[in-house]
């Protein structure tokens, strides 16, 4: 089946775009996500809805995200303008990140480093390099006794930032300038720095998925020397920022674990640095107690 025609059903549009997905090296599981986001249904009323026949403007519209994305590359979430992050929909667009799973589990590990110390007393979080500001609005929404500050460089970025937090009922107050320079600037003292840099080596772009290099911000994806650039800055910065026993955690690299490790044990051989593993076991954050 080459094309759609009026008369199709779910199951048989489904059909038509796995195809065509398929004939252009896509993932498949693209097609379901789209189809659901035209019919504007939850994800269970979808599957209850494979036998039913397709609205002809929906088709249309859906046709045409198939095609974009089989054969620009165009991601998916800058087709539907969101991303799902821990549990809350986040509008994304060419400024910013789209979020990645990995970086639910960073959330997760401060969520559960912080109630772990601290279950009611107030605790100062700065999410530096917010893009979205997925972390810095998801940790603002679970902790209750967090006062989050995020910074980014990019205006553009913190735009779509404010106006994740506005729609998500977040209080994150956001502030402008490279990593931690902002936060130095405003004299504030952090109990927890959390960061998910740019962290992807030059030497790896030819590597990348297209929809990735094409799509998401140089700005957010790449480092300098050889990915670290980001992490040296914002570890020679916290001394300026934090408080004995504060902690940092930050997203990786999957082979970055050392090397970002021993950037922080030369500021503060003292620490105890710990590198944590995703759920597909790579070592995705590396985190600290600054002693
Ligand atoms: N903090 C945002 C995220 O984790 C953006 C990260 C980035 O742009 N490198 O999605």
């Amino acid at each position: 089946m080459n094309k759609m025609d009026e008369s199709m059903k779910q199951y048989e549009v489904l059909e038509w775009a796995s195809l065509f997905l398929e004939k252009h090296n896509r993932e498949t599981k693209v097609a379901e996500v789209l189809l659901q986001h035209y019919l504007d249904v939850s994800r269970s009323t979808f599957f209850t809805m494979m036998r039913e026949r397709v609205s002809a403007s929906v088709q249309q519209q859906f046709e045409e995200a198939i095609k974009t994305h089989a054969e620009t590359g165009k991601p998916v979430q800058h087709i539907t303008g969101y991303e799902y992050f821990y549990g809350r929909k986040f509008h994304v667009n060419e400024n910013v990140l789209i979020p990645r799973p990995e970086t639910e589990e960073l959330v997760q590990f401060v969520i559960e480093s912080t109630l772990q110390n601290n279950p009611d007393q107030p605790v100062t979080i700065v999410d530096i390099g917010t893009g979205s500001g997925v972390i810095a609005i998801t940790l603002a929404l679970e902790l209750k006794n967090a006062t989050v500050y995020a910074t980014d460089i990019s205006e553009k970025a913190l735009d779509t930032a404010k106006n994740n937090a506005a729609s998500l009922g977040a209080s994150v107050h956001f502030l402008q300038g490279d990593f931690l320079k902002p936060v130095i600037k405003h004299r504030i003292t952090a109990d927890w720095i959390v960061s998910n840099p740019p962290y992807i080596a030059r030497a790896d772009e030819p590597s990348l998925a297209d929809t990735v290099k094409t799509f998401d911000p140089e700005l957010a994806l790449f480092a300098e020397e050889n990915g670290l650039a980001a992490y040296q800055q914002i570890i020679a910065d916290l001394p300026d920022v934090v408080k004995p026993y504060s902690h940092a955690a930050f997203e990786i690299g999957f082979e970055q674990g050392e090397s970002v490790s021993t950037l922080l044990k030369k500021i503060y051989p003292n620490s105890r640095v710990t590198i944590s593993q995703d759920i597909n076991k790579k070592d995705r954050i590396v985190s600290a107690e600054l002693v």
